[in-house]
């Protein structure tokens, strides 16, 4: 009963996180949280980071882990990132996660990369050792599961569009589709600049049967064409479809494309704010579509709502948000994550 007591005087007095921390913050860590019990030592980095549910199913994860540390949400503008990591790395973290805009440019910033963020050119995860900042990444692994849990389905046996393909998402998920050897990929962007990463990933898009690229701009997709052609001057020969093909990002492109399309990503922040618009409308889309939209929230995206109405299977990024995040917890934790706990926070 003392025992009790006490256990409850000292719950009383320990503080927990505040909803949002900030850059000033990062700064002046032990003024800022000094007080805060148990201690602080994951996190989300990101811009938006409101929208973010890691900080309470991460949160879900340490409490059944009982693991005596807390995960704050870290609102880090682009050019912020820089200044944020250089303070974490002098700090007694234990890792963070890393949300939209920051995955692509925090490659540059860290110290070391696994393979998935290595072949990714994006990171999700850093985990911190002698200060040292160490990337992973576990969107692409997670995707995979969540389309397993959401259809029944492998993405190896599908032909798989995503749209925003040069964020760092669609980077993770196209690689893991082209890893895994799927039937087709077609990746869609709305600016050329940063698609032409894509060409980094010249090793794994050896894995894909046939990969055709969208944009906006016809001749800018054309020069891209040109600088991926020797990737793709392989001796495989697909009957008489080219392996490598530029289109225009138009509706009657997109229309006959999706007719070879089994599983349509969207891999764009389209969707976060209810008065976004879909990427995709409802006309272009049939009832042999998966749809997965990697966006997640309380009521349905605009995509997913297409998607029901064209009688098309849809599913929101819950799945892959779960287990992307386990993967992280076992990077940080070395240890198997509570992903019951974690799925009911969610
Ligand atoms: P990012 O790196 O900023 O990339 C965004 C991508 O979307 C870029 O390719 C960008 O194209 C494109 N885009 C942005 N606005 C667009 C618009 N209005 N129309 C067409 N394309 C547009 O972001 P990210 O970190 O990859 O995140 C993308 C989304 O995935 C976010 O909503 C995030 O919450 C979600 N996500 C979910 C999970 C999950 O577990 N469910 C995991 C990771 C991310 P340009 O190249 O033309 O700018």
């Amino acid at each position: 009963m003392a025992h009790a007591q006490e256990s409850a005087r000292n719950d009383m007095t320990k503080k927990q996180t505040t909803e949002r921390y900030t850059l000033a913050d990062l700064e002046k860590w032990r003024k800022a949280t000094g007080d805060v019990d148990p201690p602080i030592r994951l996190g989300v980095l990101g811009d938006p980071v409101a929208h973010s549910l890691s900080p309470q199913m991460q949160s879900a994860a340490l409490r059944a882990s009982k693991i005596d540390m807390q995960y704050a949400r870290f609102h880090i503008r682009a050019n912020e990132l820089r200044p944020a990591l250089r303070f974490l790395r002098a700090l007694d973290f234990v890792g963070v996660n890393l949300t939209v805009p920051h995955k692509i440019a925090a490659f540059a910033q860290i110290d070391e990369a696994d393979k998935f963020a290595s072949h990714a050119g994006a990171v999700n995860t850093i985990r911190l050792r002698d200060r040292k900042l160490i990337a992973s990444n576990t969107d692409g692994e997670g995707f995979l599961r969540a389309i397993r849990s959401e259809f029944s389905v492998d993405v190896r046996d599908l032909r798989v569009m995503i749209l925003g393909a040069g964020g760092g998402t669609g980077h993770a998920i196209a690689w893991q589709c082209a890893l895994e050897n799927c039937e087709r990929l077609v990746l869609v962007n709305r600016t050329l600049e940063k698609a032409n990463a894509l060409v980094e990933w010249q090793c794994a898009l050896e894995n894909c049967e046939r990969l055709v690229l969208v944009n906006r701009t016809l001749e800018k997709a054309n020069a891209l064409v040109e600088r991926l052609r020797p990737s793709f001057a392989g001796p495989r020969v697909l009957g008489p479809v080219a392996r490598l093909e530029a289109v225009p990002w138009d509706e009657a492109v997109l229309r006959a494309q999706l007719a070879d399309i089994d599983l349509l990503v969207n891999a764009t922040p389209l969707g976060m704010n209810p008065s976004d618009f879909s990427p995709v409308p409802a006309r272009l889309l049939a009832p042999h579509h998966m749809v997965f939209d990697a966006v997640y929230g309380s009521s349905k995206t605009s995509l997913l709502r297409a998607a029901d109405e064209a009688g098309a299977r849809g599913a929101n990024g819950l799945s892959m948000l779960l287990n992307q995040g386990a993967l992280a917890f076992q990077i940080w934790f070395d240890r198997e994550a509570p992903i019951e706990a974690m799925r009911a926070s969610l």
